[in-house]
């Protein structure tokens, strides 16, 4: 027995029942302990889910809704990775769009309203099935530390061994994998209530987060919030702007052609906005509001309608009312979290066009939460202090489902492939958004509430949703994470996407001669273009179907494959794009230790910041490129633009 900082190491004391040993235990059954307990399973280690409750398996703790901008990237490499919220999301949808349609495919964001039942229960069914997954609903109180004696691949001496239940009984792994979310003592707040929670209805974990400080452990706090849910019954939505699907909705899952919603059967959502009244509530319930006045880091990305208010002013912001299922009266209407006392949000709720008459069913709350400094972790997402404890989620600092997801499964992947003895699985920036958010993570540290957005993403040509497949599936494959069905599925797509395109770059014409055959606008000239160079330009709009049209002999087959056509046209709108992307890639890291001028003026038209970029680039005063480069929400775009700028002005 001894100590680490403070923290008892041999607490074999306190409990007298020795469980079996698992190889991996994942604290948290959501949306990364779901994950990261699936990952493991399937790659053949013993795992057990520790988790408070069965129905909370699967719970979306806030929107009914998965995937979006720089999201559904995540979703879908989750899915590449074999994951199962993709696979689910689309047998539990309630309405399917892609957004930012209007953008390059490289941004648009596949994004689903889910009926929040219906995901839970997909989730459980695919949990349940997993041979060597066992379920077990209890709170984890404490982790078992020992000393490290002899033990491979750790630099650290000390590690953990399995984890302590509140009834006093341990559970001895190999690995484990902590998933709290906003539990380690999340405390909720409504006006100037504060009670214990991890959520709504959910304790906290207090115990935990003791064991995790005890450790020593770089912690801090972050908070969030959730909106008031309004009974969908009492909203006059006839007064309101519907908004569609997709038809046909593009399923998550690359094992799936289609979702399993038909198109005619998907809800509507309603667009409202607030108006003057609402700001004035705000302004005068301030003082009843502690979760808006006290000093504890909120989420940037997704404020509450009292910080909008505070930092945009009185303008009018938008709220969408989101069904939360087929068979529920409950919409959530997003846009509007807030966290004043109950009687001045349903005030509040009723200034707004369509809600006159709405009855709240559930308060708006906030919620603030210890989470651990992700720079704590290895790009494995083991900690460096302890070897063979993992972290995954909001725990690290994240905010979203999907960021969770992402981390779950390479968490969940890593623990097994330490017991199982096989190469480790990480991602880099180039090969995913995953990689994305945990080199962020890892090294820069987050002090806000992390979220995904596709302007994070250096390689954002690269790293799109349709290829997703093409990044992982191997990877993932080769550590036995990904089934043999989604492998070959994957290698027969890539053998056709390879033909595909040699095929259409092997035929070549003069542009004039395209024109005829095509009866389209093209240029007139006599330069020579293959076909893959015809269905290139976005605005010429050639589809692979039009070649196979007026070239049915060799190109036909595409017409048997839209899928694989649609990818080889997003291929080749690309190529070109993706050859800049690389020069400029090469011109910052050439120049990436020029020194920033003191003077610099980030206010400079020509630099084209955003607000963000210029309050940090302001802030932090980078040097050189290259520490401007590192600050979080400096797009790789802006680095560009700033290095050119400083080579022409200084
Ligand atoms: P969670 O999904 O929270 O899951 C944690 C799991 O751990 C739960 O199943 C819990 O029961 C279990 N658990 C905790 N402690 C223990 C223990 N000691 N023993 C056993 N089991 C334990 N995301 C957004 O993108 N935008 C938002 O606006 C947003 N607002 C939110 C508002 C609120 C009030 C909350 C609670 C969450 C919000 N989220 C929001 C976040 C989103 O819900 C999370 O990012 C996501 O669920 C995190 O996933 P996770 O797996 O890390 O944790």
């Amino acid at each position: 027995m001894y100590r680490f900082g403070g923290y008892l190491l041999d607490r074999r004391k306190l409990s007298t029942d020795i469980r079996k040993v698992y190889d991996v235990v994942v604290i948290g059954g959501g949306h990364a302990g779901t994950e990261a307990c699936a990952a493991a399973a399937r790659m053949g280690a013993r795992t057990l889910l520790v988790t408070h409750k069965k129905e909370t398996i699967g719970e979306m703790s806030c929107n009914p809704s998965f995937g979006g901008i720089g999201k559904g990237h995540l979703v879908r490499e989750v899915d590449a990775l074999d994951g199962v919220c993709g696979r689910c999301c689309d047998v539990s949808g309630v309405q399917y769009k892609v957004l930012n349609r209007r953008r390059g495919p490289a941004v648009w964001g596949p994004r689903a309203q889910i009926d929040r039942s219906l995901y839970k229960e997909a989730v459980q069914k695919e949990l349940f099935k997993i041979p060597n997954l066992e379920v077990m609903c209890q709170p984890v109180e404490d982790l078992i530390i020992n000393q490290n004696d002899i033990y491979a691949n750790s630099n650290s001496n000390v590690r953990c061994d399995g984890v302590i239940l509140q009834d006093g009984s341990r559970i001895e792994s190999k690995c484990v994998v902590i998933t709290t979310g906003t539990f380690l003592r999340g405390q909720i707040n409504i006006g100037l209530d504060i009670r214990p929670a991890g959520r709504i209805g959910d304790e906290p974990a207090i115990g935990l987060a003791k064991s995790l400080e005890a450790l020593e452990f770089r912690m801090s706090r972050l908070r969030t919030g959730t909106p008031p849910r309004i009974k969908s019954s009492s909203i006059n939505f006839k007064v309101l702007e519907a908004h569609y699907g997709d038809n046909p909705p593009v399923p998550f899952s690359f094992m799936n052609d289609s979702v399993l919603l038909k198109p005619s059967e998907q809800l509507p959502c309603h667009l409202t906005y607030t108006g003057e009244a609402v700001n004035k509530i705000v302004h005068e319930t301030l003082h009843c509001n502690r979760h808006v006045t006290e000093e504890v880091t909120g989420p940037r990305y997704c404020p509450s309608i009292e910080s909008k208010i505070l930092r945009f002013g009185n303008k009018p912001h938008q709220i969408w009312l989101e069904p939360e299922g087929f068979n529920s009266d409950i919409t959530y209407p997003n846009g509007i979290s807030c966290t004043m006392p109950e009687e001045h949000q349903i005030r509040l709720v009723r200034t707004i066009h369509g809600l006159e008459n709405a009855e709240i069913v559930r308060p708006g709350y906030g919620v603030s939460y210890d989470f651990i400094d992700p720079r704590e972790l290895y790009q494995t997402l083991e900690t460096k202090k302890i070897a063979n404890l993992f972290l995954a989620g909001q725990i690290n600092g994240t905010t979203g489902y999907e960021e969770a997801a992402g981390q779950g499964i390479l968490a969940g992947a890593n623990a097994a492939a330490k017991c199982l003895n096989r190469e480790p699985l990480t991602a880099s920036r180039t090969e995913g958004y995953i990689g994305v958010l945990i080199d962020d993570l890892t090294t820069l540290g987050t002090s806000e509430p992390y979220r995904m957005f596709t302007s994070r993403a250096e390689f954002r040509l690269i790293l799109r949703p349709d290829n997703a497949d093409l990044r992982l599936t191997e990877k993932g494959y080769k550590i036995g994470l990904v089934s043999n069905e989604r492998f070959n599925k994957m290698t027969s797509v890539r053998s056709k996407l390879q033909e595909g395109i040699s095929l259409l770059k092997s035929i070549s014409k003069p542009s004039n001669e395209w024109r005829v055959l095509l009866k389209r606008p093209v240029s007139k000239s006599s330069v020579m273009k293959s076909a893959f160079d015809m269905i290139a330009i976005p605005s010429d709009g050639i589809s692979c179907d039009d070649l196979a049209n007026i070239l049915p002999e060799p190109l036909g087959w595409l017409r048997d494959h839209p899928h694989v056509a649609d990818r080889i046209k997003i291929e080749a709108l690309y190529e070109h794009a993706i050859g800049e992307q690389a020069k400029e890639v090469e011109e910052v890291r050439k120049d990436e230790q020029l020194k920033i001028p003191v003077n610099i003026d980030y206010f400079e038209k020509s630099l084209s910041l955003s607000n963000e970029e210029r309050e940090k680039l302001t802030m932090i005063q980078p040097q050189t490129i290259a520490a401007a480069s590192r600050i979080q929400g400096v797009t790789p775009s802006t680095i560009v633009r700033l290095l050119r700028f400083v080579k022409q002005t200084h």
